[in-house]
Order: structure tokens, then C-alpha cells, then sequence
């Protein structure tokens, strides 16, 4: 090799030094944010200011000068370790998880078959038996790592196409329309399974929910009723623990005893709440766990990985062999379940290292590390429900069961309409203005404001101060009006 260029790209003395440099100043940027950064937690710019910004930058390349290229990446994104960050449910990463994905980066084993990935391969099994066991299940129990909650509910229906249909599904397609049954309050990705599986518009029945956006156990079986009379196969049930927008818990118990009577597959899309398991206080929010047949668990969520880093979990993980090939009967023994070829059971052929990120922090910290950051952001989250309670201008959407709290700016004499409108305008402005960041969302077609606690540093005073601000520019769009 003559050329200048790679050796420069390789050198080890130039990574060491930008490699120090990067770590001291993320340590610096997290120490700054854990004092409640004045700092804007998202700098706000349009999407076609920046990339109009970028491409002045890219236009001026190569410019040689990584360091000034990570300090501007790091002060233009969006501050997620920031504790008045109250958004989307994304993890502030455990720095010992984020080197831990630098590892994985540098090392980029990419795991589809074993000799591409001897530890990571042997860590993943690891890890996913011991979550098994966390969740009940017997020795049959298992799973497998994949990239995010989106792509492990898609490979939780696909097993579940192969084990509730003749078998053939993979080979010859299906014949029958096939359904499952999801709250209505169920994340968008589960619709987009069912669509990606070609059942179509048909193939999504959506059960309506209570005054808790859990679903309504008793409207099952009547749906089910119908759907058989209208020829479809439903094979499935996904329960929501929690679901996305009030983190709401659907009841597993009740569920579970209606699959058992019609021998449906019971998958949990537990992405982010199935985390609950691991917090002595609170798992009880998923009583039943252990009767699913099949569960999502993000580990960037909760968990405090970085992302995707995502478990899915089968009571029977022998039938998550069957997901993408069907074996011949005479083969089913356990000689032939090669665990160790992750790429036979995911979509993913090449796929990240993430259980190297996983087993840092539960060999560093052991199980106690999920049990206090999920019991912490929970605790959390009741407070704060609490706070909003006590404030005459503010309505609690519902008590929450995880640590996603939904509410709005409710003056008197004001239809729905202009509620919506009003609160949408709050969200707004608080998000340009960057001193927090929260989200909004629909509920019964009306749009709450939406908080979501992911960082054990966010204060009562600081979610306090968020709601003052809540009002306040709740009360100056209103004189406006
Ligand atoms: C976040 C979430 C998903 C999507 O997971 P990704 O990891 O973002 O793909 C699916 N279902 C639920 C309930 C979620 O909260």
C-alpha cells in the first residue's frame, strides 16, 4: 500500500489522540448536562436551514478536522442526556454502554454466523436466557438480538404465521386471509407487519380500548366471532405493555386466558414496558408475562443502551428456528437448533454487536442497575401526574401506569378544537425555544401534551418549572386570541 491516504485513515497514534480527546469532551458534555445544562435541549433550526448549513460544510470538504466535525455534531443535536429532555422514549446511554458500542463498532463482528462474532454470539445467547429466566419462562425459554422493536415484531408474526398456519406459509405463501387482533392504541409497526405479511387492510383488527387506552378484553371475542364468520384465520394477539402514546399496560392475564381458549399465538410488543420485569416494585404491571408466547424488549429505551439494540423473546424458542425456513419433522431435535448462526433467525444477515452493550452494564451492575432506573422513572412519573393534578389549568389525560404522562392546557369556555389547536401551539413554541423537549400526541383525536421520564436526573423542580411554563404560555396565546 503507497497510497498516503489509507495509512492516514488507520493511523492508531491519530485515533488514539482524537479517540482521548472525544472521551474527555463527552465526559465533559455529560457532566455539564447532569447540572441541568443551560444549554438548549434541542437548537432549534428548520430541516432546510440545516441542511442548508451542512451542505456549506460539505461544499468546503475535506477539511481534514475531525474534532471540530464531532463538536459541532455534538452541540447541533438533540441533547438527550439533557434532564429537561421529556420526549420520545430513547435512552440517555450508561457511558460504560455507549464504549461498549464503540467496541462493538471498531471490532464490527458482524455475528450472521458464528465465526463472525464468537463472543457477541455466545453473550447473546447468554443474556437472552437469563432475561428468560427474569420473565419466567422455563428452560425452554430463549431468545434472539435484533436490530430494534419495529423489526423484532415483524419476526415475532412471522414465527407466528409458521407455527399457527399449516407450516408452509414460507414456502408457498397463504392461501387463507390470515388476522391478528392489536388495540387500536398499538404501535403504528404492527400495522406495517401486518401489511409487509400481505394480509392487507384485512389482516389488522383493531379492538377498541377503555378509559385507560388498554384494550378491551371483553370486545375479543366478539371480534374474534366475527372475523371467523367473515372466513378470515386470525392467529395472533399483540398486547401493548405498554403502548406508546399513555403508556398504558393491556391486561396479559386476560389475554393470555382467551389465546389459551382459541390456541392463538399471544405476542406482547413490550418495546418499551416489558422493562418492568426487572423493577421489583413495579412488575406487577406485567402479570402474565410468562404466558406470551413471544415478546419485544428495546434495550435503548429503558434499558439505557444505545440504539437498536432490541431482545425478542420466546416461551418456545425452539419455534423461532421455524421463522424463515421450515424444518423437516424428522429433524425437530435439538442437535439441529444452531443457536450460535444468529443470521438463521433474524432478518439481519450482518447485524451489530448489541449484546456486547447489554452485558456491559448487567455484568458491570448487575440486575440492580434496571431494577433502579426503571423504579426510578416510574416513581417519577407519578409525581409528576401528581403535580399536574394539583394545578387547576392543567388536565391529567390518566393516571399513568409507566413513566409516559399525557396532559394539556384546559382553560374554561374552550371547545375541543381550539384546545387542540392551543396546546399544539404549546408544544410548538416550547420546542423552538429548546428549554425543554416534550412531545405531543392524539388522544380520542385530541392532541395532549406528552412527557416521557428517560433520564433519573430530571427533577421534580425542573418538571415544575416545565409546567409554570406550560401554563404561562398557555395564558399568553389565549390573551392573544
Ligand atoms: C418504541 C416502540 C416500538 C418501536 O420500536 P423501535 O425500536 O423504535 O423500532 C414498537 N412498539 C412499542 C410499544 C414501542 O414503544
Amino acid at each position: 500500500m503507497n497510497n498516503d491516504i489509507l495509512h492516514q485513515a488507520y493511523d492508531p497514534e491519530q485515533f488514539r489522540q482524537q479517540g482521548h480527546r472525544l472521551v474527555d469532551r463527552l465526559a465533559d458534555y455529560l457532566a455539564q448536562m447532569q447540572h441541568g445544562s443551560a444549554l438548549a435541549v434541542l437548537p432549534w433550526q428548520s430541516p432546510e436551514d440545516k441542511l442548508y448549513a451542512w451542505q456549506t460544510d460539505f461544499d468546503n470538504s475535506p477539511q481534514g478536522n475531525i474534532n471540530q466535525f464531532f463538536d459541532r455534531v455534538l452541540m447541533e443535536s438533540i441533547h438527550i442526556h439533557h434532564p429537561r429532555y421529556v420526549g420520545h422514549q430513547v435512552a440517555a446511554p450508561a457511558p460504560a454502554a455507549a464504549l461498549a458500542g464503540l467496541l462493538s463498532a471498531f471490532l464490527n463482528n458482524g455475528m450472521a454466523v458464528y465465526e463472525m462474532g464468537p463472543v457477541s454470539s455466545a453473550i447473546e445467547r447468554l443474556v437472552m436466557k437469563q432475561i428468560a429466566g427474569k420473565i419466567g419462562y422455563d428452560s425452554s425459554g430463549g431468545g434472539i438480538m435484533t436490530s430494534g422493536g419495529t423489526l423484532a415484531n415483524l419476526t415475532a408474526l412471522l414465527a407466528a404465521r409458521q407455527a399457527k398456519t399449516s407450516r408452509k406459509a414460507w414456502q408457498e405463501g397463504t392461501q387463507e386471509q390470515l388476522a391478528l387482533m392489536v388495540s387500536e392504541e398499538a404501535h403504528y409497526c404492527v400495522d406495517r407487519a401486518v401489511k409487509m405479511m400481505g394480509w392487507g387492510e384485512a389482516g389488522i383488527i383493531r379492538i377498541p380500548v377503555n378509559d385507560h387506552y388498554q384494550i378491551r378484553t371483553d370486545q375479543l371475542e366478539p371480534h374474534f366471532q366475527q372475523a371467523q364468520k367473515g372466513g378470515k384465520k386470525v392467529i395472533a394477539v399483540v398486547a401493548s405493555a405498554c403502548s406508546t402514546s399513555t403508556g398504558s399496560y393491556d391486561d396479559l392475564e386476560a389475554i393470555t386466558h382467551f389465546c389459551q381458549q382459541h390456541d392463538l399465538w399471544l405476542h406482547v410488543d413490550g418495546a418499551h414496558g416489558a422493562a418492568a420485569v426487572f423493577s421489583e416494585k413495579y412488575r406487577s404491571r406485567v402479570a402474565g408475562l410468562s404466558q406470551a408466547d413471544s415478546i419485544t424488549l428495546d434495550f435503548h429505551k429503558m434499558l439505557m443502551t444505545p440504539a437498536l439494540t432490541t431482545g425478542l423473546l420466546f416461551k418456545n424458542e425452539s419455534l423461532s428456528f421455524d421463522t424463515f425456513s421450515q424444518r423437516a419433522s424428522y429433524l425437530l431435535n435439538e442437535d439441529e437448533e444452531d443457536w450460535s448462526n444468529s443470521g438463521k433467525r433474524t432478518v439481519e444477515c450482518t447485524k451489530r454487536m448489541m449484546s456486547v452493550q447489554v452485558y456491559t452494564l448487567l455484568r458491570t451492575y448487575g440486575w440492580e442497575l434496571w431494577d433502579e432506573n426503571v423504579t426510578c422513572l416510574y416513581d417519577l412519573a407519578s409525581k409528576f401526574a401528581k403535580m399536574i393534578q394539583q394545578r387547576s389549568e392543567l388536565e391529567l389525560a390518566i393516571e399513568p401506569q409507566a413513566n409516559i404522562v399525557c396532559f394539556r392546557y384546559i382553560p374554561a369556555n374552550t371547545s375541543a378544537a381550539q384546545l387542540s389547536d392551543l396546546n399544539a401551539q404549546i408544544r410548538q413554541q416550547i420546542l423552538e425555544e429548546g428549554k425543554f423537549y416534550i412531545v405531543q400526541t392524539q388522544l380520542k383525536g385530541e392532541v395532549f401534551l406528552r412527557v416521557t421520564l428517560m433520564n433519573p436526573f430530571t427533577t421534580e423542580a425542573m418538571l415544575n418549572e416545565l409546567l409554570d411554563n406550560v401554563i404561562q404560555r398557555g395564558e399568553d396565546l389565549q390573551r392573544a386570541i
